[in-house]
């Protein structure tokens, strides 16, 4: 047996069977680049579904989270500590925000944003105790909790997992005449990706953000942006609303606010509705922790210098013309995106999106397979123009184009 083949029958037979990964031991990782247990190289093309936008091993975060080690890791917010107040002050600057409520992952971020528009709804809107909606998107992935999978549409994700928690009405994304219908007197938010990354990388069709920004401010409901895996910086700008010129009343941020290190994620917003809170009322014990502060606090300020966001745009229009290139030649159905961000679906005659993702791991990089056809791209915001071109000529090289 090779240690790939004894660390895969090990993960095989004493682990629950949540993922079906790619045959690949990773061991060691730099940059836009992994090395396996054998000493082979890839070419990392998904980046941790955008947790890692600043590649692995990034020596600024790796810095920033070594020295706060040395300090103090770990208070919970039973007390005070130095790095909390810099975290919250900055993170609500990067976002144009008051209010930062800290918590670990994407999906608890989204479950503490439910609970903000739920509970703003009865105290600011006035609607009556109970009586609370929130209108979200068909395709959508907002996480793996009860509730959050209570509105997905999508039955792997959400069957056998009833009860399901009520309250939420389920709209055509995209398709800002059904949004409208379904806003009721008892609506209190919409939540929505802004690209929905997990559906195969899907941007809605232009005007639709800006219409529901002026659809949820003229019907008193907040908009919440799920921006956990389309923020910093993956779209070529800082939150992808920002490419409709909107401003949501809430965003939600995860993923690479940990800068693939330690899991960080958030709820940011105004006074107004973040201020429903009160102590007692949310929590949790990891959220706002020095080391995670440390390590987001490096993120903040990487972001704030425009670079990222700059190289997503840059790279980002390179990997859109050569995509481009592909579709209609047999191999390539369709592809979109935004920034450094693709989904490629890939024509039944070439296999599935998963057999293109094994053949492109035999070539030396690694990308993952969503809904069966469709192939996502997205590298480290750190890789560079030539690594880029050479993992493009893998793809190439596979589809035969
Ligand atoms: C990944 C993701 C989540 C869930 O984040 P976890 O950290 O895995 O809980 C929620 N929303 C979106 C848009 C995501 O991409």
């Amino acid at each position: 047996m090779t240690s790939t083949e004894r660390s895969i029958a090990a993960a095989e037979a004493h682990s629950a069977h949540t993922y079906h990964p790619l045959p690949v031991v990773v061991a060691t990782a730099e940059g836009a680049w992994m090395t396996d247990v054998e000493g082979r190289r890839y070419l990392d093309m998904l980046a941790g579904y955008s947790a890692l936008n600043f590649g692995h091993g990034n020596r600024r975060l790796l810095d920033a989270a070594r020295a706060q080690l040395e300090r103090v890791t770990l208070t919970s917010r039973a007390f005070h500590h130095d790095r909390f107040g810099d975290f919250c002050t900055q993170l609500a600057e990067l976002c144009g925000m008051e209010l930062v409520l800290p918590m670990n992952t994407g999906a608890e971020a989204v479950e503490t944003a439910i609970k903000t528009a739920r509970k703003w709804g009865y105290k600011i809107k006035g609607v009556p105790d109970g009586r609370a909606r929130i209108i979200v998107a068909d395709n959508n992935f907002h996480g793996r909790t009860t509730t959050i999978v209570s509105f997905s549409t999508d039955a792997e994700a959400r069957a056998d997992f009833g009860p399901y928690t009520p309250g939420f009405d389920v709209v055509p994304y995209g398709d800002l005449a059904a949004l409208e219908a379904a806003v009721v007197d008892d609506t209190v938010a919409v939540l929505l990706e802004p690209v929905q990354g997990e559906a195969g990388v899907l941007v809605p069709p232009p005007g639709y953000l800006a219409g529901v920004r002026e659809l949820t401010r003229r019907r008193n409901v907040l908009f919440i942006a799920d921006e956990i895996q389309s923020g910093l910086g993956r779209t070529g700008r800082t939150f992808a609303c920002e490419h409709e010129n909107v401003v949501p009343d809430v965003y939600v941020l995860g993923k690479a606010l940990g800068g693939g290190v330690v899991p960080v994620s958030a709820v940011v917003s105004s006074r107004d509705v973040l201020g429903v809170f009160a102590p007692g009322e949310h929590g949790s014990t990891f959220g706002g922790n020095p080391l995670a502060c440390a390590v987001a606090l490096e993120v903040i300020a990487m972001l704030r210098t425009g670079e990222f966001q700059q190289r997503a745009t840059e790279l980002g229009d390179h990997l859109h013309s050569e995509l481009g290139l592909l579709v209609g030649d047999g191999a390539v159905d369709a592809v979109r995106g935004r920034g450094l961000w693709a989904g490629v679906d890939i024509n039944p005659s070439r296999g599935t999106g998963r057999a293109v993702s094994e053949e492109l791991l035999t070539r030396g990089v690694l990308v993952k397979d969503t809904h069966g056809a469709t192939i996502r791209l997205a590298p480290p915001l750190v890789i560079s123009k030539e690594d880029l071109d050479w993992g493009l000529a893998r793809l190439r090289d596979v589809l035969g184009a």
